[in-house]
């Protein structure tokens, strides 16, 4: 091996770890044991780690990394319950050179940036990897990693790998992003001396990562069948989009400048062509498909939706497990994470136990009103630092009802339902002293969203309640998500049953006794009947009311102590499993 690469990976191996012992939960051992499955404590080790690849980690205030929705918080919280149950676990993902930020100027979405460099954000550089394209024969790759316990970050970065989702999905530098991750942190991966027991591909956009390994493979001397064999027993290729019609495609032309280059053995560059349709196009979830064994959705719903919709390269049906997204205790208020493991709802792992829903009732009306009290503060903490529509911090009033939307601006999630007829709002809205704070951001260049945004902005600025009782927190992110599930009451949920994969806003939201509103959809529906106050019409219309009337029964709840106690307690019997981080690592762990 090179010069370079042995100093890659001798400072691999000193890293210093950022995280203190207080903060682990568990040795992996115990985590093991405690799920019945010792044997994989041979399997997945420091030396040969579970690598997840992600286009996104969204972890900004502990790992400086920030993502733009659900795929990024995802990644976060299994690198942050990983630590906690000391599971070696490799993160490998870009490291943008910018991030984008929403301010609005009379109502008008707009976008600054600014730009990033991992060594100013806590990143070590360990040393540089090479990519090639026909264009720039080669490309060199920084990478850079910090350490938390068990988990790595490698982030690799180079000036014009540019901001996430910047580009188009079947754009030359959209591709070029994808190729970083996988070739380049494949790569750095192995310069750091490791060999993965598993490549987890975060959505078909880090396929390459597997792409690297099968060409890795091959180099080594195994025969093709028996190195895809290798590779397939052991990638895991989750997927979080409805349609593979929807996502983007590229030409064999653009696999030729970019892709290509970076496979050494022809065998595979021919396997990774026979995939290309008649039409000379490709889709990386065809890719995806074929290289991994296991491929799993993000909800019930979600993965039995994918097993209709997606097809392999010969038209055949796919066979997709589900493990429904968990959160982190990060998104729970520290009073109530104390409360569900005092009753001993919860283990010290962060796992329900065996009769964690009996013991949910020893849960007192004042234990949650005294945490939701101290949570609001928190909360009204957080939004003094941040604006409103005007510009304005915002602070609710101890005594003051909390509605809240928290989630990308897109059209299937269906803000503007809320807006449907301000007046009933309105109305609601005084008739309980409660306040709507709703957060999101269009996507870049979204013109429809964006009139919509100002559109509704401007008539709530023209209503003398609304203006009063509304109030929009502008760029939204991971401390403003944080701040809305700590401190308000009662969370709307509505997108177009059958289009939200999985979501995680709503579970944030039962973790931290809120009441939830919602439609039927992504990992919602994984409990049947529902606790929730669900929204169902036959109608764009019928759900807005049925959303109204909810609201209004919300109030009501929300107004008498107990009932909000028998609720939040529902909702937690209901979903605590599927909430739990520790649970959706098991279930990664098992597949
Ligand atoms: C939790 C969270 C998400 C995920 O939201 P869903 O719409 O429920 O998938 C997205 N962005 C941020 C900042 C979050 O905190």
């Amino acid at each position: 091996m090179s010069e370079p690469i042995n100093k890659i990976k001798s400072r691999f191996q000193t890293l210093s770890d950022e995280m203190r012992g207080s903060d682990k939960a568990a040795d992996f051992g115990s985590f093991l044991q405690r799920i019945g499955r010792e044997d994989l404590g041979g399997v997945v080790t420091s030396q040969a780690p579970w690598a997840y690849f992600s286009q996104e980690v969204y972890r900004e205030k502990d790992l400086g990394v920030k993502g733009d929705g659900g795929l990024g918080i995802l990644a976060g919280d299994i690198s942050k319950v990983a630590e906690e149950l000391s599971v070696p676990l490799v993160v490998v993902t870009p490291y943008y050179s910018g991030k984008s930020r929403q301010a609005l100027f009379d109502f008008w979405e707009s976008d600054g940036y600014e730009t990033l460099l991992p060594g100013e954000h806590g990143y070590e550089k360990l040393g540089t990897v090479k990519l090639s394209s026909l264009t720039y024969n080669q490309i060199p790759i920084d990478v850079y990693a910090r350490r938390r316990g068990s988990v790595h970050i490698i982030t690799l970065y180079e000036p014009h790998i540019g901001l996430l989702y910047y580009s188009e999905s079947n754009s030359d530098h959209r591709l070029y992003q994808e190729v970083v991750t996988g070739f380049a942190g494949y790569m750095a991966l192995r310069s750091a001396g490791l060999d993965p027991s598993v490549i987890h591909m975060n959505e078909a956009a880090t396929v390459f990562a597997a792409v690297a390994r099968l060409d890795d493979v091959c180099s080594q001397g195994v025969e093709f069948g028996a190195a895809l064999g290798l590779v397939k027993a052991t990638t895991i290729y989750t997927n979080h989009t409805l349609l593979q019609a929807a996502e983007g495609v590229f030409g064999i032309e653009q696999f030729e400048r970019l892709v290509f280059t970076n496979i050494r053995n022809k065998c595979v560059v021919d396997w990774v062509r026979s995939k290309f349709g008649n039409d000379g196009k490709i889709r990386l979830s065809t890719l995806a498909i074929e290289i991994a064994a296991k491929k799993n959705g993000v909800s019930k719903l979600h993965s039995r939706l994918s097993s209709q919709n997606y097809k392999d390269s010969a038209g055949n049906a796919v066979e997709f497990h589900n493990v429904t997204n968990g959160i982190s205790d990060r998104w729970i208020y520290k009073d109530l994470r104390k409360l569900y493991r005092s009753v001993g709802a919860l283990d010290e792992l962060g796992l329900p136990t065996d009769n964690y829903a009996a013991l949910l009732e020893k849960i007192e009306v004042k234990e949650i009103k005294h945490a939701k009290q101290a949570a609001r503060k928190r909360m009204n903490r957080i939004l003094k630092f941040r604006q409103d529509q005007r510009g304005n911090p915002v602070y609710i009033p101890d005594d003051a009802i909390v509605f809240d939307y928290k989630r990308r601006l897109v059209s299937y999630k269906r803000f503007d339902m809320i807006f449907n007829d301000i007046d009933r709002l309105a109305d609601i809205l005084q008739t309980h002293n409660a306040h709507l704070i709703f957060t999101g951001r269009p996507h870049f260049g979204d013109s429809g969203m964006i009139d919509e945004l100002h559109r509704i902005l401007w008539t709530i600025e023209n209503h003398p309640v609304l203006k009063e009782r509304v109030h929009y927190i502008q760029n939204y992110d991971e401390q403003v998500a944080t701040a809305l599930a700590f401190g308000g009451d009662c969370a709307i949920n509505v997108p177009i049953v059958g289009q939200e994969a999985c979501g995680t806003s709503w579970m944030k939201d039962i973790a931290n006794c809120k009441l939830l509103i919602s439609t039927t959809d992504g990992g919602v529906a994984d409990v049947n009947p529902p606790v929730y106050l669900d929204v169902a019409g036959a109608s764009y219309a019928d759900e807005a009311n049925a959303l109204y009337d909810r609201m209004q029964q919300a109030c009501t709840i929300i107004e008498n102590p107990d009932d909000l106690r028998r609720r939040a307690i529902d909702q937690l019997q209901a979903y605590l499993p599927t909430i739990s981080g520790p649970r959706m690592i098991r279930d990664y762990l098992e597949l």
